[in-house]
């Protein structure tokens, strides 16, 4: 079974294939394609206001250019959007999480939501990370998963792995932040790796 990713993002198409090798053997059997590899060139829009609506768009919009660019190939389709919500901000960054890295000083959104949370109790530091997957099935069909981590943000950046907020997320049982996950580990728990487990096990009832 083929999969096209439909994102540009090389990050993206490294963490999906980490997870997918890390979900057991029916995953590690699926081959995920890069939009380059299958000879789709399109950015999508993201402009839907939910997770599942944008990474819908997404899966759409290379869906359509994939049945351009090479109308023989019966691929499926695979399509993510994620944030982190904050209790102490009312739910944002949310949906704009990756512009807020963007805007905040540096590129350093970490260290712009620890700078909000300055005087925020432990207590009040609750957050998630949501993920919605979309698959899109070569007959056309579209099929949605969702998936939540649950925990809070810390009193200050810790780890050098993962990517985005992980260093300043933490569980609610742990003292480490997710960047000091190993990749494996943190797929197991994460939003993205609880979507996918759904994916994945929607998809070995299609073989
Ligand atoms: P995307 O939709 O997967 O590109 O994620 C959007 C933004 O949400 C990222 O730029 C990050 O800021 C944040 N984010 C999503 N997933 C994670 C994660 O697993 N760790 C840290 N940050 C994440």
């Amino acid at each position: 079974m083929k999969l096209l990713i439909a994102s540009n993002n090389a990050h993206k198409h490294q963490e999906l294939r980490e997870i997918f090798a890390a979900l057991g053997p029916f995953s590690a059997a699926i081959e995920l394609i890069t939009p380059r590899q299958a000879g789709v060139d399109i950015d999508p829009d993201e402009s839907a206001d939910t997770y599942a609506g944008n990474a819908l768009l997404k899966a759409r919009g290379f869906a359509r250019a994939l049945a351009d660019a090479a109308p023989a190939e019966a691929l499926w389709v695979i399509a993510d959007d994620s944030g982190l919500e904050v209790d102490a901000l009312h739910g944002a960054p949310g949906l704009f999480s990756a512009r807020y890295h963007k805007a905040a000083p540096g590129g350093d959104g970490c260290a712009a939501l620890l700078g909000e949370l300055t005087g925020v109790p432990n207590a009040s530091r609750g957050a998630r990370f949501q993920c919605a997957i979309v698959l899109i099935d070569p007959d056309g069909s579209e099929h949605t998963f969702f998936g939540t981590c649950e925990g809070r943000i810390g009193f200050e950046k810790r780890g050098v792995g993962g990517f985005g907020f992980d260093p300043v997320f933490m569980l609610p049982s742990d003292t480490r932040s997710l960047a000091e996950y190993a990749a494996a580990e943190k797929h197991r728990i994460s939003h993205r790796g609880v979507a996918a487990r759904k994916a994945i096990a929607f998809l070995s009832g299609k073989q």
